[in-house]
Formats: C-alpha cells, sequence, structure tokens
C-alpha cells in the first residue's frame, strides 16, 4: 500500500524528521487558504499522486505569490499528470500540498528498502539526490552507497557516519549530525510501520544548514496490514486502476499493463513465462493475471470480465496448466464470463493438467470461438498470427 507524500510527512513529523510546513488542497478555494496558513513566499505546490518524476513531468511548481498558488493548483487538478511513472494517459490529481519553499544548498538521496540476497533492511545513500535516482545507479554506480542493517543490532551510529562521510565536502558538522539522525529515524519508521519502501528525494540541506525531508515515499507491505491497522484508513483507492481494484477485492493477482494481449495464467512463474512468451511473437502482454491455484470458478469468471472490459485487448491467451485449479473448474469460469460479456477478439486457449478432457469438453460444448494451441510455442505462433 502506497501512501501520499502529505501522509508520509505526517508520519515523519511525528518521528522526529524534519520536513517543510504544509497544508493539504483539493480545491483553489482550500489553496488561498492554506498559503494564508503556510509561511511563504515562494510556496512550493505539489501534486499528490502515488507517482513519481513529478518535478520532470511538471506536477511541482515553485510560486511567489499566493495568487499564483491558486492558479498553479486550478491547473494542477484540472488536468492528468504525465509523468515517466504514469504511462501516456497520465494520472488525475484529487490534491495539492502546498509548502513553504526551502533554499536548498545540496540534495541528496536517502531510502531505505529490503536487501533481498540477505533478507535484511538495507540503507541506500546518494550525495546525487533530486534528480532520477536510477539514472544515478546506471551512469555512476559509484556514487549510490549501501549500509545492511543488522537484525540483531538495528541501526548503528556507525553506519550512518560511513554514509555521511561519502559526501565531498563534508557538510557542516551540525547538518552531518542532523543527517545521521534522520538516517536512525528512517531505520525506526521503517521497522514501526512494516515498509517496503521509505524514500526521501530530496534530502536537503538548506542553505541555512539544516536537513529537511522535501520528498517523502513510503510503502506498506501489504501482507502486514493485517497488523497496521491504523494506516487502513490512509489507503486512497482514487490512485488505483479501477481493473485492479475490482481484481483486488476478488483476491486475484492482477497487474495492467500498456499492450493488447490479455493473458489467463495460473501461477506467477507460468504468468512471467507467458508474458515472455508474448514478446517473443511480436506482441506486448496487456496485463499480469496470475489466477492462483486455489481460484474458484467465481474468480475465474471475474477475472477473465476484468480482460474483456479492457478495451485496449486484441487477443486474448488462456495458459492454464490444472494442478490444484482444475481445468473443468477454468472452463466453466470461462464459459460463465464469456456469456455475460461476449468475446469480440481471437481466444487462443492451451490447457493442460487435471481434468483437462473435462474442460476441454466444456470449451467445445460451449458455442465459444476459440484456437487450440498444443504448447507455448504453438500460443506464441497463434497469437502473433491472430493479431495482424
Ligand atoms: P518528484 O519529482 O515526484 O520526486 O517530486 P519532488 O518532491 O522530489 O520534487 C521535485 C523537485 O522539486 C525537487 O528535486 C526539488 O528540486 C524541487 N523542490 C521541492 N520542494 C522544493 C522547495 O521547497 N524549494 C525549491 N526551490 N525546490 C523544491
Ligand atoms: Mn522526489
Amino acid at each position: 500500500m502506497k501512501l501520499h507524500e502529505y501522509q508520509a510527512k505526517e508520519i515523519f513529523r511525528g518521528a522526529g524528521v524534519p520536513v517543510p510546513d504544509g497544508v493539504v488542497a483539493s480545491s483553489p478555494e482550500e489553496a488561498a487558504e492554506a498559503v494564508r496558513r503556510v509561511k511563504g513566499p515562494p510556496w512550493v505546490v505539489k501534486a499528490q499522486v502515488h507517482a513519481g518524476g513529478r518535478g520532470q513531468g511538471g506536477g511541482v511548481k515553485v510560486v511567489g505569490s499566493p495568487e499564483e498558488a491558486v492558479a498553479a493548483t486550478g491547473k494542477l487538478l484540472g488536468a492528468p499528470l504525465v509523468t515517466k511513472q504514469t504511462g501516456s494517459r497520465g494520472v488525475r490529481v484529487n490534491q495539492v500540498l502546498i509548502e513553504e519553499g526551502m533554499e536548498i544548498d545540496r540534495e541528496l538521496y536517502l531510502g531505505m528498502v529490503i536487501d533481498r540476497t540477505s533478507a535484511c533492511p538495507a540503507m541506500i545513500f546518494s550525495p546525487s539526490g533530486g534528480m532520477d535516482i536510477e539514472a544515478v545507479a546506471v551512469e555512476m554506480p559509484e556514487r549510490i552507497f549501501e549500509e545492511g542493517v543488522d537484525p540483531a543490532t538495528g541501526w548503528m551510529p556507525f553506519q550512518g557516519r560511513n554514509l555521511a562521510y561519502a559526501l565531498d565536502p563534508l557538510p557542516e558538522p551540525a547538518a552531518v549530525k542532523g543527517l545521521m539522525q534522520v538516517m536512525q529515524r528512517v531505520y525506526e519508521i521503517f521497522m514501526a510501520h512494516d515498509c517496503s519502501l521509505v524514500e526521501i528525494n530530496p534530502l536537503a540541506i538548506t542553505r541555512d544548514g539544516k536537513v529537511v525531508a522535501l520528498d517523502s515515499k513510503l510503502t506498506i507491505d501489504d501482507n502486514a496490514l493485517f497488523r497496521q491497522k491504523n494506516l487502513l484508513e490512509l489507503d486512497d483507492p482514487r490512485e488505483k486502476d479501477p481493473l485492479e481494484l475490482i481484481a483486488e477485492r476478488h483476491h486475484l493477482n492482477y497487474i495492467r499493463l500498456d499492450g493488447n494481449v490479455g493473458a489467463m495464467v495460473n501461477g506467477a512463474g507460468l504468468a512471467m513465462a507467458t508474458m515472455d512468451v508474448i514478446k517473443m511473437a511480436g506482441a506486448e502482454p496487456a496485463n499480469f493475471l496470475d489466477v492462483g491455484g486455489g481460484a474458484t470458478e467465481e474468480m475465474i469468471t471475474r477475472g477473465f470480465e476484468i480482460i474483456l472490459s479492457d478495451d485496449r485487448v486484441k487477443a486474448i491467451l488462456i495458459n492454464i496448466f490444472g494442478g490444484i485449479l482444475r481445468c473443468d473448474v477454468l472452463a466453466r469460469g470461462v464459459v460463465a464470463a464469456a456469456r455475460k460479456t461476449g468475446i469480440g477478439v481471437p481466444l487462443i486457449v492451451r490447457l493442460e493438467g487435471t481434468n483437462v478432457e473435462e474442460g476441454r469438453a466444456i470449451l467445445k460444448a460451449s458455442d465459444l470461438k476459440f484456437l487450440v494451441a498444443h504448447d507455448l510455442a504453438e500460443a506464441a505462433q497463434l497469437v502473433s498470427r491472430n493479431l495482424s
């Protein structure tokens, strides 16, 4: 579960990580009220969406007067915001954060994630913050520093020193101390809220030598939400793809992608392999959908409906290896969904495994038109042939 910047900053504030003063607004009127309450000029008006790259996409505006703040708010709320992470359609902006503007001297990067190799939290630090950290990692990997956390000791002060002393020139002692304090608190926030990501980019050193988190990104591990119930109310379903929201409600692992071949698969590994096959056939997957082992007929029906209601889908590939999920259950679900929605695009089916004969018989007995693939290679051929 992702939090908005303003929600994450609220948590930062409570944990003692310095952040700029700010107020959320969801209309130009609220923006006018916000600038009365927040120190400025300048103010910074920031689109609140679950996507990064807002700065480069025009979602962060530094303004010099209350009128400009109101106008910037109106503009951001009125049009979809397109950033590197949103796709070309962009996302709707429902709220902006209006903050006191800071005079920035240096922009650093600080983040904490789980290092999958050591299965422990790791602090990531870079003197090259502010811009695209992914680009820094590729082009200047020597400017990314990492400290793994030993769960037995927690975050240790010497680790903070290791990272802070990567800065050249070294900032004033007060800023070094401030930096180390932020690192300690980021670790505490990460642990206390079961985060999979805490990210501050930029972590600024201001002209007057203060360390301030200018941006904040916080993601909670969904599997820990049962013990983070107070965070549940911070969930903003408006930020989710509507089809992903339906899938979530039916416990389906569904991620919408940009391509045009819908895929219905059981098992995450097979789903990944199927996406590769679609790509190798010269097409692009429209989604990742793992219906899982324990899928019921109802879940299959819902999953297939979701694929059918995606207007970008120009062909559908069903690739099921029936193990725990029986092929007859799958076939019944597909037929039920097709009866409700109708299928206007080629349907390619590859079924193997438990009750496969029964599954095939159900599909055959229906008036569904589909193409049978006997293996993955043939499935790929059928996909590419039926797209053109
Ligand atoms: P992101 O692009 O979605 O990561 O949004 P950020 O919150 O990181 O903002 C993008 C950029 O806006 C930052 O890298 C800063 O350079 C700039 N910015 C953010 N807050 C302030 C501020 O208070 N004053 C000034 N001058 N620039 C700011
Ligand atoms: Mn940022």
